[in-house]
C-alpha cells in the first residue's frame, strides 16, 4: 500500500492485532542482531544477502510473536528491533512518497518527512490530535535517530497502560 503523510492521521493506537508481525520480514541492525543471538541463539535469526533478519515460524509469523487470548504480543519487548518500533511509520529525510507539505515534520532544527502504512488497523484518520502531533511524532523521530529506546506513546498501550487490556470482559494485569 502507498504510505500516507502523517498529517492525515488523527491518532494511532496499536490494538495488538499481530498483522505486522505476520506479513513482514524484520531487518536487524548489526548490534541488534548481536544482542539477540547472545540471548536467544543464532537460530532465531535468518541471514540475508547483506543483512540479518528475525526468524519466522513455519506459518510465516515472527518467531517471537506470542498469542494471549485474542491478542498478539511481542515476546522480544526489551530488545524489540527498531524496525518494529517504527512500524507502521516511515521517517524519511526526503518526501519519497509525495505530498511534502503534509508529510513534513520539524524536529528541533531538522525537517523530516513522515508517512504511515495504511495497512495498520490502529490508525484513526483525521486531523492530528495534540498527543499524536506533539508526543507520538517526536518519540518516533527520536527512535529513528537512535536518541531514545523506550517507547510510551509510540507503542501499544496494552503493556504500558494495563487498564486498556481487557480480553473478553476480563481485565488482565
Ligand atoms: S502496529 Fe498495527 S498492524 Fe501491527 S499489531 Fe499494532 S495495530 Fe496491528
Ligand atoms: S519482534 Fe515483536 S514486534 Fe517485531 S515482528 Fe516479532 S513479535 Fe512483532
Amino acid at each position: 500500500m502507498i504510505p500516507i503523510p502523517w498529517r492525515y492521521v488523527e491518532s494511532w493506537n496499536c490494538v495488538a492485532c499481530g498483522m505486522c508481525c505476520k506479513g513482514y520480514r524484520v531487518v536487524l541492525g548489526f548490534n541488534e542482531w548481536v544482542d539477540i543471538i547472545r540471548k536467544y541463539g543464532v537460530g532465531v535469526t535468518q541471514p540475508g544477502v547483506s543483512r540479518f533478519y528475525l526468524g519466522k515460524k513455519g506459518d510465516g509469523t515472527c518467531i517471537f510473536l506470542t498469542k494471549l487470548y485474542d491478542t498478539w504480543l511481542c515476546g522480544l519487548q526489551n530488545m524489540k528491533p527498531k524496525a518494529c518500533k517504527l512500524w507502521p511509520f516511515k521517517i524519511l529525510s526526503r518526501p519519497e512518497f509525495g505530498r511534502p507539505n503534509e508529510a513534513s515534520h520539524k524536529y528541533k532544527d531538522r525537517k523530516f518527512f513522515v508517512y504511515v502504512d495504511p495497512a495498520c488497523i490502529g490508525i484513526r484518520w483525521g486531523k492530528p490530535t495534540q498527543e499524536f502531533a506533539y508526543r507520538t511524532m517526536p518519540e518516533l523521530i527520536e527512535i529513528a535517530l537512535g536518541l531514545r529506546e523506550k517507547q510510551y506513546y509510540s507503542t501499544s498501550k496494552i503493556l504500558y497502560r494495563p487498564q486498556y487490556f481487557r480480553v473478553k470482559g476480563r481485565k488482565i494485569v
